[in-house]
């Protein structure tokens, strides 16, 4: 059977007629080239931002099943105009609804995930000789209502469906070039890479790049779906992401990320017994709130309140807030703080692991800048400081130029085998 791939474009890459012709001459091309297709496209340019507001207008608190009716359309327009486009070009295409894609997912809505993809009506389609185009970032529930997955949603549709059809590659078009070592309008001498491993970008997604949804990284690696983040304006190879025991290079630090789309909750006069951090971030989960950093500080005395702060994305802060004010009531907590004007800079790589010196150096180097760090989190190959977010650009610079990430040549960890003794 000929080879099977996904072809994902981005909303930049839909926006205008223009665009959405050269998306359509791109998956002809692959399809001449002897391969079954199936395209993912995302919303053009900023309709999701567009339907957003135009909820927004309407209703301050807008009902999320009737969000999901909305916000799903965006999808359907740029895969109905490029099938147009496609079948111009002599050839047969068919654009299908998530839910016509069989993409099932639970129920919450705005941000639901994927549980089944039931891939019989796409593999008929390209068994009939047809590309297959399919409205990014949406499914049907399991209550049969239409869902989306949540902002940046297509990427995990296209690794859906580059897993259940055994796809060769799932390839992700997009307006930058690949992944970089930092974002190159902050850093113009950032540097494409070749490849990253999942552990890297996964940490990458989770910190702050947007060149891929986290979840739709999360599933490929679980699925074994190879990656390919590329450029729809030219042919050049982007950045490949693969199994840490499949790369080459093993560098020490593999890029800078951040993120100025956070905010801080400070919980001030906590009672400090068993079960209450328990208790808040119950609450939390529940609304659906994804918490990142935390910090719990001891009282200094025995039987004193404590204090717990963490960080959340931006867009969940209402909803935390709402969720903490019962938890507050019910617990004694003093106060509730809140500062959105924190930024996040992260660096990643997996040689770290093996390296001490990475944290002080990191923080020497914002230290040269006069940055001060707030709050510190780490896992094996990350170190993530919470700053002021106006501090954030001169952050990334200076790490990105200590740690010489503009380097074509690398700096790599010891080969395997090789430790120091
Ligand atoms: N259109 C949706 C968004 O802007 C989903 C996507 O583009 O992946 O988040
Ligand atoms: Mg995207």
């Amino acid at each position: 059977m000929p080879d099977t791939i996904v072809m994902k474009f981005g909303g930049t890459s839909v926006a205008d007629a223009e665009r959405i012709k050269r998306a359509a001459s791109r998956i002809v091309k692959q399809r001449e080239a002897g391969r079954r297709v199936v395209a993912v496209l995302s919303a053009r340019g900023k309709t999701t931002d567009e339907l957003i507001a135009m909820a927004e207008e309407v209703s301050p608190r807008p009902d999320p099943r009737e969000m999901d009716m909305l916000l799903s359309t965006g999808e359907r327009i740029s895969c109905a105009l490029c099938a147009m486009a496609i079948n111009d070009l002599g050839h047969r295409a068919i654009s299908l609804t998530g839910s016509q894609a069989g993409i099932v997912t639970d129920t919450s809505h705005t941000k639901a995930r994927i549980i089944d993809v039931r891939a019989d009506r796409i593999r008929q389609a390209l068994d009939d000789d047809l590309i297959v185009l399919v409205a990014g970032f949406q499914g049907v529930s399991t209550s049969r209502d239409v869902t989306t997955l949540g902002r940046g949603g297509s990427d995990t549709t296209a690794v859906a469906l580059a897993a259940a059809i055994g796809a060769e590659v799932c390839e992700i078009y997009t307006d930058v070039a690949g992944v970089f070592s930092a974002d190159p309008r902050v850093v113009p001498t950032a540097r494409k890479l070749p490849q990253v491993s999942f552990e890297e970008m996964l940490e990458m997604a989770a910190s702050g790049a947007k060149v891929l949804q986290l979840r739709s990284v999360e599933y490929a690696r679980t699925h074994g779906v190879r990656l390919h983040c590329r450029s729809s304006f030219e042919e050049s190879p982007g950045t490949v992401v693969i199994g840490e025991d499949e790369t080459m290079e093993h560098p020490l630090i593999t890029a800078v990320t951040h993120s100025t789309e956070e905010a801080r909750i400070t919980l001030t006069g906590v009672p400090d017994r068993p079960g209450v951090a328990a208790a808040i971030f119950r609450a939390l989960a529940d609304a659906n709130c994804n918490v990142d950093t935390i910090i719990q500080n001891e009282p200094r005395e025995e039987g004193r309140d404590a204090e717990v702060s963490f960080t959340i994305a931006s867009e969940d802060l209402r909803a935390a807030e709402r969720a903490l004010e019962p938890i507050r009531a019910e617990l004694g907590i003093a106060a509730i703080d809140t500062d959105p004007e924190i930024g996040k800079v992260s660096i990643i790589g997996a040689g770290m692991r093996s390296h001490p010196g990475v944290a002080a150096q990191v923080f020497e180097t914002l230290a040269t800048r006069e940055i001060n760090i707030e709050m510190i989190s780490t896992s094996p190959i990350k170190i993530s400081c919470v700053i002021r977010s106006e501090a954030v650009p001169e952050a990334v610079q200076a790490l990105h130029e200590a740690f010489e990430l503009s380097l074509a040549e690398v700096q790599r960890e010891r080969p395997i085998g090789q430790e120091a003794r």
